[in-house]
């Protein structure tokens, strides 16, 4: 049987579908602010992944991707790119943390 419900919040709820939106309205603000503003910037992200562990719900992988899980700052021109041994590496350019993704 599959389960569609995760903890109290079911999938097709109108609770679940207002979380996904406020997500994506933050990650496009984020994004608006992230040179003009960079700790409201962050700020925007954090609250993101708060509502996103509240309700269960994994992020996309264009989401999970774009920003920095360290220091929650979103990718920009600062972060070095480079793709090696078929591992893509991301360093952040604020804190220096460093993802690798598989490919
Ligand atoms: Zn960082």
């Amino acid at each position: 049987m599959i389960k569609i419900a995760f903890g109290s919040v079911k999938k097709d709820s109108r609770k679940y579908d207002l979380a996904i939106y406020a997500i994506d309205s933050l990650f496009t603000m984020a994004n608006e602010t992230r040179n003009a503003n960079e700790s409201r910037s962050k700020r925007y992200v954090f609250i993101a992944e708060k509502i996103a562990a509240r309700m269960d719900i994994t992020l996309e992988r264009r989401l999970k991707r774009s920003y920095c899980k360290n220091c929650k700052t979103i990718y920009g021109a600062d972060t070095q790119i480079r793709l090696s041994n078929r591992i893509l590496t991301i360093r952040c350019g604020h804190c220096g943390s460093v993802k690798r993704i598989p490919y």
